[in-house]
C-alpha cells in the first residue's frame, strides 16, 4: 500500500515514530494509502531544516524566488489531470470540480505570489522638525523566519498553497501540515517542489494528526507565525496557545453564510448560482450559502424551481464526468451532517428534498486506468454519499440555522423587509461571507454596508480576485489573506528614522 512521506530538509522521509494512519477513499470507504503519524520529533527536524534554509532564502532576490515558484506552478499545471484525480480520490469531490477549480487555483496561487513579491514597496515618511531640521523615516519589511501553515480537508491543495505561496514569496521558510483527512496532493506537491529545485528546507511538509503534529507546530518556540484555516474551535485553541508566545496569527475559520434573494433579482442567474452556492463540493466550502432568505413574493416560485433543479443533480462516482455531487469526506462527517438533519426535524423543520444518506454500493468506481490503479481497482461505491437537502419552516435563530453544518444542507425562509432579513443574516456568531441578489444598486450597497461578513457577493458567488482581502468577521476569523495583505502578514515591519544633518 502506498505510504505517504514527510518532506523535511528536501528529502522524503518516514515519520520518527514509524507509525502510520489510515487514509480512506470516501467514495469506496476503503483504505487506499497510509499517512505518517508524525509527532513533535518530526516537527523539530522540520523547524531545524527551515531555520537552516532561512538565511539564504530570505536574502535571495525576489526575482530568483519568483523563478522557483513559477517552476512549481508550471509543474502543477503539467500534472493537472493526475492531481485532480488524486484530489478526487482523497476527498470524494467530483474530479471535474478539482480539474476546473482546485488544481488551477493552486497554480494561480503560486503564480500570483511569485509575481506579487516583485511588486512590493514599502513606505517612507519625511518628518519636518520644529527647528526646521528634517528626519526621514523608512519602513523595512523583513521576512519573519520560520512560519507554520495548517490547512483543512475541503479544498486541500487549493488552501494549502494559498498559505504556502505567500509565505515563500515573502522570504519565509515554512513548516506546513495538510489535513490528515486529505494529505495526498500535499505529498505530490512535495515531489514537485523537489523537481522544481526549491532549495532544501525552504518548505517542509509534516503529515499527521492536528492534535499531535499540528499542535507541535503551533507551540514550537521558533515558529514565528501561524497561518491557519479550519474549524472555529481549533482556531480558538490555536489562539490560546499562540497568544502568550506572541506569535502572529491569521485565522480563517467557519461560516454560516446567508444567501439573500430579493424579488427584483435576475431570476435565472440567481437560481443557477444558488444551486452551486448551496451544494458545490457537497456543501463543504466555507463560503457556501447555507441560509437562504427569499423575499416573500418570490418565495413559492423559488421553492418549486429550486427543489426541481436540486432533485436533478447527479450524485455518484466522483470520477465520472457527469457527476455533480460526489462523496462526503468521511464517515464521521456524514454522521455529523445526518445528525443536523435530525436536529432540524426536531426543531420543526420540514424536509422538502433529500434528507438521507444514499447506498450506491452496487455501482462501480470508475478509476482511470492511468493513475493509482494498482492501489484501487474493481471497487464499488461503498463510501459516504448523501442527498442534497433543502429544509423549510425553521426559525432563523434555531440551532440548525446558527451552527455550521458544512454539508449539503440548506434552509429556506421567506422575509418581508430589508431590516428583517438583516436581523436574520446577522443573528449568527459567524461572519465569513454573504450573497445578495437584487437589481437595485442602492439596496445592494445598503445591505453590503450593514451585513456582518468579511466578503459580500452581489449577484454572484465565489467570484474571486486574488488581490482582494479575504477573511471573516466575528467567529469566522482574525486577519485577512489575499493580495499584499498576506505578504505583509509574513513580514515584520521595522521603522528606521534618520535625522538629517545639513
Ligand atoms: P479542523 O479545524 O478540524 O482542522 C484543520 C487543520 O487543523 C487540519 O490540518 C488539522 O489536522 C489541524 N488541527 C486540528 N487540531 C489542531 C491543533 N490542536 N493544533 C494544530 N492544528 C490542528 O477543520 P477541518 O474539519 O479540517 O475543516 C473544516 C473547517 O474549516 C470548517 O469549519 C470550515 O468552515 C473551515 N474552513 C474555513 C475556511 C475559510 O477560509 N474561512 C476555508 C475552508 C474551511
Amino acid at each position: 500500500m502506498l505510504k505517504i512521506e514527510n518532506h523535511i530538509g528536501g528529502e522524503l522521509t518516514a515519520p520518527a515514530s514509524g507509525e502510520y494512519l489510515d487514509n480512506f477513499n470516501p467514495a469506496t470507504g476503503e483504505i487506499y494509502s497510509l499517512i505518517p503519524d508524525s509527532d513533535e520529533r518530526d516537527v523539530e527536524f522540520a523547524v531545524c531544516a527551515a531555520n537552516k534554509a532561512f538565511p539564504v532564502w530570505s536574502k535571495m532576490s525576489a526575482e530568483l524566488r519568483h523563478d522557483v515558484l513559477m517552476r512549481i506552478a508550471a509543474l502543477i499545471e503539467r500534472d493537472l489531470d493526475a492531481l485532480a484525480e488524486a484530489e478526487s480520490v482523497d476527498n470524494g469531490k467530483p474530479k471535474s470540480l478539482a480539474k476546473a477549480v482546485d488544481i488551477p487555483r493552486a497554480v494561480a496561487n503560486f503564480k500570483f505570489y511569485a509575481t506579487a513579491a516583485m511588486h512590493v514597496s514599502t513606505e517612507a515618511h519625511e518628518t519636518i522638525l520644529g527647528n526646521g531640521g528634517q528626519a526621514i523615516n523608512y519602513t523595512l519589511r523583513q521576512p519573519l523566519g520560520v512560519v507554520g501553515c495548517i490547512s483543512p480537508w475541503n479544498l486541500p491543495l487549493y488552501l494549502f498553497t494559498w498559505k504556502i505561496a505567500p509565505a515563500l514569496a515573502a522570504g519565509c521558510c515554512v513548516v506546513a501540515k495538510p489535513s490528515e483527512i486529505t494529505p495526498m496532493t500535499a505529498y505530490l506537491l512535495s515531489k514537485l517542489c523537489i523537481e522544481a529545485g526549491l532549495p532544501e528546507g525552504v518548505l517542509n511538509i509534516v503529515h499527521g494528526l492536528g492534535t499531535k503534529a499540528g499542535s507541535a507546530i503551533v507551540t514550537h518556540q521558533d515558529v514565528k507565525a501561524i497561518s491557519f484555516t479550519g474549524g472555529t474551535k481549533t482556531g480558538e485553541w490555536i489562539a490560546r496557545e499562540a497568544a502568550p508566545k506572541f506569535k502572529k496569527l491569521s485565522l480563517e475559520l467557519g461560516g454560516k453564510n446567508p444567501n439573500i434573494i430579493f424579488a427584483d433579482c435576475d431570476y435565472d442567474e440567481m437560481l443557477k448560482t444558488t444551486v452551486l452556492s448551496s451544494f458545490s463540493n457537497q456543501g463543504q466550502i466555507c463560503l457556501c450559502g447555507s441560509r437562504i432568505f427569499v423575499e416573500r413574493p418570490l418565495y413559492e416560485r423559488f421553492k418549486t424551481d429550486f427543489i426541481e433543479k436540486v432533485s436533478h443533480l447527479k450524485i455518484g462516482d466522483p470520477l465520472a464526468e457527469s457527476t455533480n455531487i460526489g462523496a462526503v469526506v468521511s464517515k464521521q462527517h456524514l454522521e455529523k451532517v445526518l445528525s443536523y438533519i435530525e436536529l432540524a426535524e426536531e426543531e420543526g423543520g420540514k424536509i422538502l428534498c433529500g434528507g438521507k444518506s444514499i447506498d450506491l454500493s452496487n455501482e462501480t468506481y470508475n478509476l482511470d486506468e492511468r493513475n493509482l490503479k494498482s492501489e484501487i481497482q474493481n471497487l464499488k461505491l461503498k463510501g459516504w454519499f448523501i442527498e442534497p437537502t433543502i429544509i423549510e419552516n425553521l426559525p432563523f435563530d434555531c440551532r440548525t440555522n446558527r451552527e455550521e453544518i458544512f454539508g449539503a444542507v440548506v434552509s429556506i425562509q421567506p422575509f418581508d423587509t430589508e431590516a428583517e432579513v438583516l436581523e436574520y443574516a446577522n443573528s449568527v456568531e459567524y461572519g465569513l461571507s454573504a450573497t445578495i441578489w437584487t437589481e437595485n444598486l442602492s439596496r445592494a450597497h445598503r445591505m453590503a454596508e450593514r451585513i456582518e461578513s468579511g466578503i459580500v457577493w452581489i449577484n454572484c458567488w465565489l467570484l474571486r480576485d486574488l488581490r482582494t482581502p479575504f477573511g471573516g468577521m466575528k467567529n469566522s476569523g482574525v486577519g485577512r489573506e489575499g493580495g499584499f495583505e498576506a505578504l505583509r502578514f509574513f513580514t515584520e515591519e521595522k521603522n528606521v528614522c534618520i535625522k538629517v544633518n545639513y
